[in-house]
């Protein structure tokens, strides 16, 4: 009997450690938090925040100070040449879908042409442009990383169709002793084609973009370049 229970005890305790290590492996820790996700991957998860769902401006604002002034059309906001628009709420690392389309009407070329830009923490863009049978440098088209880094292959639509971003952003962080920045990156879908692979965004001062340093959390920032581009459901995950 007491060699039973001695057994007992002894397979308990084996298993009890063998319990104990499994849960100190990383990423075994913690039971994943459970997300109900929407009826198609363009619909906000339940863990999302939605940032404009065609109801109301609320969440923007004028980067020039007060309330929005973008134009809300047909469940749109539509760029009108009142300034760049930016969220009140600010964002670190973050998974952002976003639905952009440029005029219907084509007009003027290159930069000219349906140009606009998603800019997260308001310093790093990845461009929106007509880049539909409309040249311009390769670092500087649609699903471009502005100045930086081309898309993989050019995934635009016709003029006036929805498109889709989804984007990974991971922010450049300082370095542990604060004198340097480690490199964040950019992960992005164009129309649910691979364009942006990890691509690194060094804190640096780049010719093209003026940034330096690491921002700890930044608003998303809809750019206003005179062309009356649309947006439509947007939503973010703060990762
Ligand atoms: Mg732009």
């Amino acid at each position: 009997m007491k060699r039973t229970i001695l057994a007992t005890l002894t397979i308990s305790a084996g298993i009890c450690l063998i319990t104990a290590l499994q849960a100190a492996e990383p990423g075994k820790d913690a039971e994943p938090a459970v997300v109900t996700p929407g009826q198609t991957s363009n619909q906000p998860p339940s863990d999302a925040i939605v940032l404009f769902d065609g109801s109301s401006l609320e969440n923007w604002e004028s980067v020039k100070g007060g309330p929005a002034k973008w134009d809300l059309v047909d469940g749109a906001m539509t760029v009108n040449r009142s300034g760049d628009h930016r969220t009140k709420q600010t964002f670190g690392d973050v998974q952002l879908h976003i639905e952009w389309a440029t005029p219907s009407e084509v007009k003027g070329n290159g930069q000219g042409r349906g140009n606009s830009g998603v800019y997260l923490q308001g310093r790093y863009e990845i461009q929106v442009l007509d880049s539909y049978e409309n040249q311009t440098y390769f670092n500087g088209q649609a699903g471009s990383f502005y100045g930086n880094n081309a898309p993989l292959v050019n995934a635009s639509k016709k003029p006036g169709e929805w498109q889709i971003y989804d984007i990974v952003f991971i922010a450049p962080k300082p370095s542990a002793d604060g004198k340097s920045v480690l490199p964040g990156s950019f992960t992005v879908f164009h129309n649910g084609v691979l364009i942006q692979n990890h691509i690194p965004i060094a804190g640096k001062k780049t010719t093209a973009a003026a940034y330096s340093g690491a921002a700890a959390k930044g608003p998303l920032v809809l750019q206003d370049h005179g062309n009356p581009v649309r947006f439509r459901n947007i939503w973010i995950r703060p990762l």
